[in-house]
């Protein structure tokens, strides 16, 4: 992380993990936090799964989990895989056969626990798999399917339960040699799941998957998401995150960045900072905003944008974005670029105006970060 020397408030020191690879994305040490998601689709029907791939690709997904529960999903993963671009989770439960055929259907990852899935022989089996075809896992423990043995020694399901049951997996994996894994501790109770995570934070330095899982829908589902997730997020805990809504996982994927850019730990595309309107507003400021997050929701560089009804708020809101407008009624709307007033912009063409200076800025960026050999976000 960055440390930002003249806004220390907003430094997160991210806790020491070691870093594996799903595929080409690196997860854990100094790697950005990725952001997951899941496909809902059947994934025997490689074609509707490989367009909702695409789609949350579209939103920024980094990695993509689709389930295989049976033989005939893991025979359309190897389609699946050779038409996406994002590196693919395979989520296996208990049939060690298909963690064994995702491996060489080139999954990038296994989400199994290898507590679950029978004799040692299986597990080293799946293990021999991975290692064949550069495959990372995860161990993935829920609240709701802890093992009989930990619900009787803890009498119901809490946070050192759930990490007991993470360690006891991860050792079987250490025992075999392998150590490209990452943990997840999820439950649908916030507070369990804060608590376990960072209990297991100071108990391994595996990377962690962060989630509040069964979270609910859009709205309910959000807000417990960001109050969790968020709380161990700055805390510098988390190496990779899935934010689990009932809804279309393309939400999931911009929730999850929402968060991570909220805390300044990505910075993927415009990050629209707006006010929310009074009876001063030059402008209307709530469709605005609405037409603008559509409009400039292809850009993928990262640039901030002020979008304030009036100049109580606006210029010193536009002084700390990139850009900025600030409504003045009718003509008098001023147009801000790095922090100063650049020209006056009337409400019927501010519009198109302020998606045209986003759009040359990206791409102003977009040369630069080229020219500079680096990555996009
Ligand atoms: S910036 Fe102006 S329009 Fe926006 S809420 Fe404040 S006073 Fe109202």
């Amino acid at each position: 992380m960055t440390h930002n020397p003249i806004r220390p408030w907003r430094n997160i020191d991210r806790r020491v993990s070691r870093k594996i690879r799903v595929g080409s994305v690196e997860v854990g040490g100094d790697a950005p936090i990725a952001v997951q998601s899941m496909t809902n689709t059947l994934t025997h029907d490689a074609g509707a799964t490989i367009a909702q791939i695409r789609r949350m690709e579209q939103a920024g997904a980094d990695i993509v989990r689709v389930s295989c529960p049976d033989q005939a999903s893991t025979a359309a993963l190897r389609e699946i895989v050779q038409n996406v671009d994002a590196p693919i989770v395979a989520d296996i439960h208990f049939h060690y056969k298909r963690g064994v055929e995702a491996a060489d259907a080139g999954a990038a990852c296994l989400r199994i626990n290898p507590g679950n899935i029978g004799s040692l022989a299986r597990v080293k089996e799946v293990v021999a798999a991975a290692r064949a075809n550069g495959c990372s896992m995860r161990i993935g423990v829920n609240g709701g399917s802890l093992e009989r043995h930990l619900l009787e020694k803890y009498g119901e399901p809490c946070p050192d339960a759930m990490v007991e049951s993470a360690l006891d997996h991860a050792l079987i994996l250490d025992d075999l040699g392998f150590h490209e894994y990452k943990i997840s501790v999820k439950a649908s109770d916030m507070f369990m799941t804060v608590a376990a995570y960072q209990k297991l934070a100071e108990a391994t330095d595996a990377p962690l998957h962060l989630g509040i899982t069964e979270a609910g829908g859009l709205r309910t589902g959000t807000v417990k998401s960001a109050i969790g997730m968020g709380n161990l997020l700055w805390a510098g805990i988390g190496d990779t995150i899935r934010v689990s809504l009932s809804a279309d996982p393309v939400e999931e994927v911009k929730v999850g960045y929402e968060m991570l850019k909220s805390l300044g730990l990505r910075t993927r595309g415009v990050n629209i900072i707006a006010c929310p309107s009074c009876a001063r507003q030059g402008f209307d400021v709530i469709s605005t905003v609405e037409i603008l997050e559509k409009r400039l929701a292809h850009i993928t560089e990262p640039i901030s944008l002020s979008i304030i009804g009036c100049v109580v708020n606006g210029p010193g809101e536009a002084a700390m974005t990139d850009l900025g407008f600030t409504g003045g009624g009718g003509e008098s709307g001023m147009m801000y670029a790095a922090g100063k007033p650049d020209h006056k912009v009337g409400n019927a063409t501010m519009v198109e105006e302020i998606v045209a200076a986003v759009e040359a800025k990206a791409e102003k960026l977009r040369e630069a970060r080229e020219t500079a050999g680096i990555a996009a976000e």
